[in-house]
């Protein structure tokens, strides 16, 4: 059978489970998938395939996760890098709820279409995001084959749009992009926050969870001074402890950030088996 596809002489990184590494590998794909990882043979050059790549100096490997990022705001990108935490946060809030609304929607999709080109160009194959509009992101990745996981942010005290109108939209996200483009799109649940969001929003979330139990939730979790705060004040002992409470601290949970967590929180987010995109820079 011809391969669509044959790299010939690269340094291939398979991350398989026995972390096999090829100083001097080939790579054969046919439909879309790779079929074939082995070592170079001297006419591999001459291999029958539609495209034959040589890979000599190149690395072969995955593509790279790209596990919390906000891609509607890639048009702000750098607008806000000499700004502390907070003023970034206050800046950007007045800009996130209207940022696709109107005249802005050109910005939204030309902002998703560059981190598409800018992740395809850097080998970073899949992504999880948290938008406010995501539609026109599930719809660009969808479109340039790469993997996306978009979500709806919801919060009750982040900014001032109704909960009823949050929830909506992101059952309507969820009923039109979960599970398209052959799997590579899918929807996930996205409370906003652990600072930002009442134990009322934190239930509301369950609620939805529980008519898309397949789903992924994805959140903000002890991120500022101000996480365990919210939840103290919301009856909880600390924002795990809220989120147990919901039923939300389960394998399900990607929490993003975890820059204040302490040991006990570490084993107590390890034992539920949630998982955890460590992004300490913020
Ligand atoms: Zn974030």
């Amino acid at each position: 059978m011809t391969a669509d596809i044959a790299i010939h002489d690269a340094y291939v990184l398979t991350v398989d489970d026995r972390n096999r590494l090829y100083e001097r590998g080939t790579v054969l794909v046919e439909d879309g998938r790779i079929t074939e990882i082995r070592t170079s043979q001297d006419d591999d050059a001459g291999i029958a395939a539609d495209r034959v790549i040589d890979g000599e100096g190149k690395l072969v490997m995955p593509g790279l996760v790209n596990a919390h990022t906000h891609l509607e705001l890639t048009p702000l990108l750098g607008a806000f890098s000499d700004l502390d935490l907070l003023e970034m946060m206050g800046g950007m809030t007045a800009i996130y709820g209207h940022i696709a609304e109107g005249e802005y929607e050109y910005l939204t999709e030309a902002g998703y279409e560059l981190a598409a080109l800018n992740f395809l160009a850097g080998g970073v194959t899949t992504s999880n995001s948290m938008d406010v509009r995501p539609s026109a992101g599930a719809e660009t990745f969808g479109e340039a084959g790469l993997r996306g996981f978009f979500g709806v942010a919801l919060s009750d005290l982040f900014w001032d749009v109704p909960v009823d109108e949050q929830f909506a939209r992101a059952r309507d996200f969820i009923d039109e992009y979960h599970d398209s483009y052959d799997g590579r799109i899918q929807a996930t649940i996205c409370p906003h926050d652990d600072w930002s969001c009442t134990r009322e929003l934190w239930e509301r979330t369950a609620d939805l969870v529980a008519d898309y139990p397949d789903l992924h939730v994805h959140t903000h979790l002890l991120e500022l001074e101000a996480s365990n705060t919210m939840a103290r004040s919301n009856g909880a002992t600390d924002s795990l402890d809220m989120l147990d409470d919901v039923g939300l601290l389960n394998d399900q949970l990607v929490a993003a950030h975890f820059r204040l967590a302490d040991e006990e929180d570490i084993q107590r987010t390890a034992d539920a088996e949630a998982s955890v995109a460590h992004c300490p820079s913020i």
